[in-house]
């Protein structure tokens, strides 16, 4: 069996195209587009490409996108007194930290950051307030890399109630509100993580397996059930040829492009696990592109939300 890849580029166009429409209405009702605040704290590479695509994104959408940077020597309280800013501005609709903040800032920083963003302006849905809204299944602000998944398996028809799911990963900004989405739509649901024994036999159960780990290529084809549905969360950029070889053959033209590069970004799944799965999400062009068109439909909801009396 050769896996249906499924299209998170494609599928990602067809949000941010349908966005459009909500988008023009809110400017012609408010005066103005619906605005994002980006924070982003020190020069993380990753981040800064992260930051530049959401940025990009947004203001293809004709959203007002406005970046805001702190140097990486700025202390917790400077970035809680710009989110207090950001929160207190009427043209901000949505407010968006990026992770991971500086180590400096100490442990516990991102959860008191997430904690200061005003439940109704949260476009990444990490506040309390709105993590328990999900929970109840009434949050109109859901963490985008989870609901970009579910509008990922709805726009390909891929059937979720009755279905048994598995998600490997139980982390507050993936994982456990993966498991939360899928349970909602009547998947049965089990979450495993780095403590689940038998790892690979729970997972070969699952007719839809989502991997969140962060582990180059850690989910093989023992993972996975024939014909299920596998969904690659994981994004990790790998340097070591022994790493780049283990996960591709010496004819894959992507370990020719590590050869020629130097580098690679790769998920969570074994390339070899698309010979056993029905349908497969690539990394990359499979959950990332969906993050961000999620992005720009959770900052057009906070943006009608917030001045849905005008
Ligand atoms: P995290 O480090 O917060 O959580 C990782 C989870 O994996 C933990 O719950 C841990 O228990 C589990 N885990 C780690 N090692 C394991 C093992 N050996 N066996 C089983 N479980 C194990 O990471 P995260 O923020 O949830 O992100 C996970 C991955 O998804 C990362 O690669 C990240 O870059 C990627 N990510 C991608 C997108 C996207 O848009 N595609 C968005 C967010 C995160």
């Amino acid at each position: 069996m050769t896996a249906r890849l499924l299209d998170g580029k494609a599928i990602a166009a067809a949000i941010r195209e349908s966005v459009l429409p909500d988008v023009r209405a809110f400017a012609a009702r408010a005066g103005r587009p619906p605005g994002l605040g980006i924070v982003l704290v020190g020069q993380d590479p990753a981040s800064e490409v992260y930051v530049r695509n959401k940025v990009r994104a947004g203001s293809e959408s004709g959203l007002w996108v406005d970046l805001q940077r702190l140097p990486a020597t700025a202390s917790l309280d400077d970035l809680l007194s710009l989110v207090e800013r950001l929160n207190d501005s009427d043209t901000h609709d949505g407010i968006l930290v990026q992770s991971p903040l500086p180590a400096a800032m100490g442990k516990g920083a991102s959860q008191r950051v997430f904690d200061a963003i005003d439940p109704e302006k949260d476009v990444d849905g990490f506040h309390p307030v709105n993590v328990g809204k999900l929970v109840q299944g009434r949050a109109h602000l859901m963490p985008c890399t989870p609901s970009g998944v579910i509008e990922m398996l709805q726009r390909s028809d891929i059937p979720i109630g009755g279905r048994h799911a598995v998600v490997i990963g139980r982390s507050e900004i993936v994982g456990k509100p993966m498991a939360m989405l899928l349970l909602q739509r009547d998947a049965t649901v089990t979450i495993c993580h780095s403590k689940t024994p038998d790892l690979a036999a729970v997972a070969a159960r699952a007719d839809i397996l989502v991997a969140a780990i962060g582990r180059p290529g850690f989910v093989t084809r023992e993972f996975v059930k024939p014909g299920a549905t596998v969904v690659d969360v994981g994004i990790s950029p790998v340097t070591d040829p022994a790493i780049a070889r283990r996960l591709f053959d010496e004819s894959s033209p992507r370990l020719a492009d590590f050869l020629r590069r130097g580098s690679i970004v790769v998920g969570d799944v074994h390339p070899s696990v698309a010979e056993v799965a029905g349908a497969l999400t690539p990394v990359p062009g499979g959950v990332g592109p969906l993050t961000i068109a999620m992005l720009l439909k959770n900052t057009c909801t906070a943006a009608s939300a917030r001045h849905s009396g005008t």
